[in-house]
């Protein structure tokens, strides 16, 4: 099988210290209203991991709700996203953070016991923040283009990606790509782009259709024309649940499915298509599915040395082959 037919996931399990956000994304299916989620637990989370240490899990993602920046609760909630990456690392697991815009000081904090992070820039157009994004001063772009800069600064290997179909237009897509592409251009350190397509769920207030996932092979295309080719562009393969159109996707460019765990907590009417399922629809169109580490390997050399070794055991010694037998 050729490197050419090889299409990528990362075998994971989805953290959530807590789902309570201070912004209200008109199509979120996630949040809670502040006070109302109780916060995850050290010692729940260790029972949690500890089972998860026999299973085919590498990626812990630690996926939290906001607390607002100018809140007496920010650092405690800081402090445990911290401790929970500490514990997953101490346990095995590689750990990558998205928990919404951080200060510099945050991020570089994190970086500590982050294989690598993320954040969706959405898009970039600020006409949203009439719409979807009133209530959610986290999605002002400029912050947000400021977070991918800082993480550039700091070298951390970053995830990103669109959100399509919230009210944006082709235009806006297309000026979206070309700001991450130029900030990979400056600092190298963008490893995949997300294109998520708006998939409706039950807690949402945004009363629109879904993103045609027929028209996604066309943004793909386009897509890998904007993006340098070191960046792997990622679908969500429950968001797209037509066989052929997943391999439309593939076909235009899209080589990741990212991670692929027991519930998608972004999109929890869209169950994961879980490795057998996703295999039964690749292989007979000649695509090999393959386990990937939440960082690629051009990256490893940006890694503190605690985390070069937790990488290292998981390259070196195959585990991640191993553990999907
Ligand atoms: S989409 Fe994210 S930032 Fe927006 S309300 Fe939901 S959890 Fe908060």
């Amino acid at each position: 099988m050729s490197l050419s037919h090889v299409v990528t996931y990362s075998p994971a399990y989805t953290v959530v210290p807590t789902y309570e956000c201070f912004n209200r994304c008109t199509y979120c299916n996630f949040r809670i209203e502040p006070g109302k989620s109780p916060w995850l637990t050290l010692q729940d989370t260790e029972k949690i991991l500890t089972r998860l240490q026999s299973q085919e899990v590498c990626e812990i993602l630690i996926l939290s709700g906001e607390v607002h920046p100018q809140s007496s609760r920010r650092e405690s909630w800081f402090q445990l996203i911290y401790d929970l990456c500490d514990l997953a690392l101490s346990m095995g697991f590689l750990p990558h953070t998205n928990a919404g815009p951080l200060s510099f000081a945050e991020m570089a904090k994190l970086q500590e016991v982050n294989v690598s992070m993320g954040l969706m820039l959405e898009q970039l157009t600020p006409q949203l923040l009439q719409t979807v994004h009133k209530h959610a001063p986290s999605k002002v772009p400029q912050l947000r283009l400021q977070q991918l800069e800082w993480a550039g600064k700091l070298q951390i290997p970053f995830t990103t990606g669109l959100l399509l179909g919230i009210g944006e237009s082709s235009t806006h897509w297309w000026e979206t790509l070309d700001a991450i592409a130029q900030l990979h251009e400056n600092y190298n350190h963008i490893q995949e782009v997300i294109l998520q397509p708006h998939s409706p769920g039950a807690q949402q207030t945004f009363d629109a259709p879904p993103f045609n996932p027929h028209q996604l092979p066309e943004v793909i295309a386009k897509a890998r024309q904007i993006l340098p080719v070191d960046i792997t562009i990622q679908i969500p393969p429950n968001l797209v649940t037509d066989s052929s159109w997943l391999l439309a996707c593939i076909e235009a460019g899209a080589r990741d499915l990212g991670g692929i765990g027991p519930k998608d907590e972004v999109n929890p009417d869209y169950p994961h298509i879980q490795h057998q399922q996703l295999t039964d629809i690749l292989e007979p169109a000649g695509w090999e599915l393959v386990p990937r580490l939440p960082v690629y390997p051009q990256y490893d050399n940006w890694l503190s040395e605690r985390l070069k070794e937790a990488v290292n055991r998981w390259r070196s010694a195959s585990l991640l082959e191993e553990s999907i037998k």
